[in-house]
């Protein structure tokens, strides 16, 4: 038994320094990937998203928004460029559905501190109008972990709590993967969210359960492309610069 042990040893070792030996020989061309050549995009700056982006929201108006009626979103557009939640107007959701994308937005929680909890500038941020990304004002402000700002509500908390002091303008940069669904309506592939909060990693490919439910369970009902909705959850928030990639 020991020599049989001992000859595989051997033969895996030959073999292995074989393969050393003809890759040293190959040309180093021959693992050069030279097709499909990336898009040439230019990156984003705090003043401008990159090239091939959605611009959803630039100060401008809200002509990508409508509320769930599928009328005007009634949300309020500030002289400096923000918009600002309008308290009993509703959530806002893009015209246009997504699936799998890169998203960008700014938000800022009341300078005022009011209320506490789950009370003070919550908002939030739903990919495909069913996945929530929290918004909140987490400053030296206590609440549930799965529903603290950067937490995919009531499923995971963020890594890390990344705020600005409260009042402070703060970044969300979410990739998500959108879930899958067969013809019968099972589910195939998970939903999956990556976040980083003012650049940090707070959210790491993080697995979608279901949706984001206030109360009960996440659930997994088949759905396609839908839109971004943002909260009216009866707080001032405000939001600027929001852009999205598709993937
Ligand atoms: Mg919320």
């Amino acid at each position: 038994m020991k020599e049989i042990i001992t000859l595989c040893i051997c033969c895996l070792l030959i073999s292995c320094s074989t393969t050393a030996q003809q890759e040293q020989k190959w040309p180093p061309e021959l693992t050069e990937v030279w097709e499909p050549e990336p898009k040439v995009v230019t990156g984003a700056t705090a003043q401008k998203p990159p090239s091939d982006a959605i611009v959803l929201f630039n100060g401008s108006g809200l002509e990508a928004w409508k509320n769930a009626e599928g009328g005007p979103a009634g949300w309020k557009i500030n002289s400096d460029g923000t918009m600002t939640v309008v308290k009993g107007s509703g959530p806002i959701f893009t015209k246009e559905k997504f699936g799998s994308c890169q998203l960008h937005i700014e938000w800022k929680t009341p300078d005022e501190i009011e209320g506490e909890g789950q009370g003070r500038g919550n908002s939030g941020v739903f990919l495909q109008n069913r996945y929530e990304v929290q918004i909140l004002d987490s400053y030296q402000n206590r609440t549930y972990s799965n529903g603290q700002a950067g937490a995919i509500y009531k499923q995971y908390p963020p890594l890390v709590n990344a705020m600005n002091p409260t009042g402070s303008w703060q970044t969300y940069d979410i990739i998500f993967t959108a879930p899958e669904f067969n013809a019968d309506g099972m589910k195939t592939r998970s939903g999956y969210i990556t976040v980083l909060h003012n650049g940090v990693l707070i959210q790491n490919h993080s697995e979608l359960q279901g949706t984001s439910e206030y109360i009960g369970l996440p659930k997994n009902i088949a759905h396609g492309d839908d839109g971004i909705q943002l909260q009216d959850h009866g707080n001032p928030t405000s939001f600027r610069n929001i852009w999205i990639r598709k993937l």
